[in-house]
């Protein structure tokens, strides 16, 4: 038994009698003992909880039963989302003891297919950032290489994958908050398109945006959980009625007479040389199996970076007011009730988050609507035109994930616009509701990973994971080290 095995192998071997969940369990716990305290990927390990779960599915084995596609599988999950009875605080002191009634509807699922929550991870307060230094809990640090970010905001989802605490986690993207830290951590990331995986008990970040998605260290694990977890759901108003594409069942189709285009605006100035070396090998692997390379254009994709941080700020403006020290977590008392919100508010939110309200208030105010959240929602339009016209004459798209390998801790901190600058090629895709994932690519001149965007129009997902996994064959070997 090793914390290397895939979730796919050890379900197969659970569901087979031939392990059990608990030993699989424990081996994680015991790989999360040894080096959580320097890596902090967890806000909460919940190793009670996981033990008596792991037993019960020891005992329907024994039963006779089958638990299900992840049986015995332990899985970490982004702490914003909603687990019943178990503290969920998206990094934030504003949530301070608050424990949800209710599991959010990715949870249930999977729980139903027999995974194992090991406990809840790190992320960027209310998941606003690229490097998990805005968490009120402290940093979580890169598994590969603990001086540098994990990336954000779920970076402690990917740190657990990257560490083998976990062979899958959750995490949530709302500009890139899944495939940029699984890019740095050297895993798998996948955002879904938008309304495919529901988002009932995710604790909202900017609505128009956000979407549910797995880390995995390989594509048919990802694509495993993604089959869990998505597919319809009345709970969610914004869950599209419509049956998941069969990802798994394509899987080996590889990429012949597949037309792949490099997005030329998200591929030259700022990405850094490394980077962009490894996504043209990736492109020339694609080639040479069978693929037809050329360049796209999507030329409103330069303005998504602007748009998104008018539109995520206002929406999240709106989603955290109601965060006002009577109906959740914190309370500081005051003599009055607007003084009680305000000293709740001004003590339980972090900079950042407090920024994007302020931002987000101002685009949204009288007077200034129309010049700055209308704007930014006409340049949404006309980048969801470009990619709609990019997808004629392609079947998916490729990029960088991020424009580098993982940085310092402490490198970005000090100026906003820099840390930004980390999602411009993942912001787009969320602009426009499409798929797009992260694969390990190789690594920079530094021997960290690199990730290599694949992206899809609306429902592509099919042909997405065609092309993961290809580039996950053809990888440069000479992998990373844990
Ligand atoms: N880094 C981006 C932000 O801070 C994206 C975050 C996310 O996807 N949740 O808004």
């Amino acid at each position: 038994m090793t914390i290397d095995d895939t979730a796919l192998d050890l379900a197969a071997s659970v569901r087979a009698g031939d392990r059990s969940a608990r030993e699989i369990l424990d081996a994680h716990l015991a790989a999360i003992e040894a080096r959580e305290p320097e890596i902090h990927a967890f806000n909460l390990v919940t190793s009670e909880v996981a033990r008596d779960a792991a037993d019960e599915i020891d005992r329907r084995v024994a039963a006779g039963e089958d638990p299900g596609p992840l049986a015995g599988v332990p899985i970490a999950l982004k702490d914003n989302l909603c687990t019943r009875g178990v503290a969920t605080t998206c990094s934030s002191k504003i949530l301070d003891g608050w424990q949800p009634p209710y599991d959010a509807t990715v949870v249930q699922r999977l729980a139903a297919a027999g995974a194992i929550a090991v406990g809840k991870t790190n992320l960027d307060e209310f998941a606003m950032g690229s490097s998990t230094e805005n968490s009120a809990f402290g940093p979580t640090r890169n598994p590969h290489d603990t001086s540098k970010v994990p990336g954000g905001s779920s970076g402690g989802s990917a740190a657990s994958v990257a560490a083998g605490f976990a062979p899958v986690s959750l995490g949530s993207d709302t500009g890139g908050s899944i495939r940029q830290p699984a890019a740095l951590c050297g895993v798998v990331g996948v955002k879904p398109t938008y309304g495919l995986v529901s988002r009932y008990g995710l604790i909202a970040f900017a609505s128009s945006l956000d979407q549910i998605g797995p880390f995995a260290r390989t594509v048919a694990d990802a694509a495993l959980v993604l089959e869990v977890i998505g597919g319809h759901d009345p709970a969610d108003t914004t869950s599209i009625p419509q049956a998941l594409p069969p990802v798994r069942e394509h899987l080996d189709d590889g990429v012949a007479g597949l037309r792949v285009g490099i997005v030329s605006e998200l591929s030259g100035e700022g990405i850094a040389p490394d980077v962009a070396r490894r996504v043209s090998e990736a492109a020339e692997a694609l080639a040479a199996a069978g693929a037809e390379v050329g360049e796209a254009s999507v030329p409103a994709a330069i303005y998504g970076l602007s748009a998104y941080y008018l539109i995520a700020p206002a929406e999240a403006s709106s989603n955290l007011a109601r965060y006002d020290g009577v109906r959740y977590g914190l309370r500081v008392d005051a003599t009055n009730t607007p003084d009680m919100n305000l000293r709740t508010r001004t003590e339980g939110f972090g900079d950042e988050v407090k920024r994007r309200i302020m931002l987000g208030t101002y685009a949204l105010s009288a007077g200034y609507y129309d010049a700055y959240y209308g704007k930014a929602q006409k340049v949404r339009t006309l980048i969801i035109r470009d990619f709609a016209a990019a997808y004629e004459q392609f079947d998916v798209l490729l990029s960088p994930t991020s424009p580098t390998t993982a940085f310092a801790l402490g490198d970005k901190t000090a100026d906003p616009l820099t840390m930004y600058l980390n999602d411009v090629c993942t912001i787009p895709s969320n602009l426009a509701g499409d798929p797009a994932m992260s694969v390990p690519f190789g690594t920079g001149d530094d021997g960290l990973p690199v990730g290599v965007q694949v992206l899809a129009p609306a429902f592509g997902e099919v042909d997405m994971f065609r092309v993961a996994a290809v580039l996950e064959a053809a990888a440069p070997i000479g992998e990373v080290a844990r």
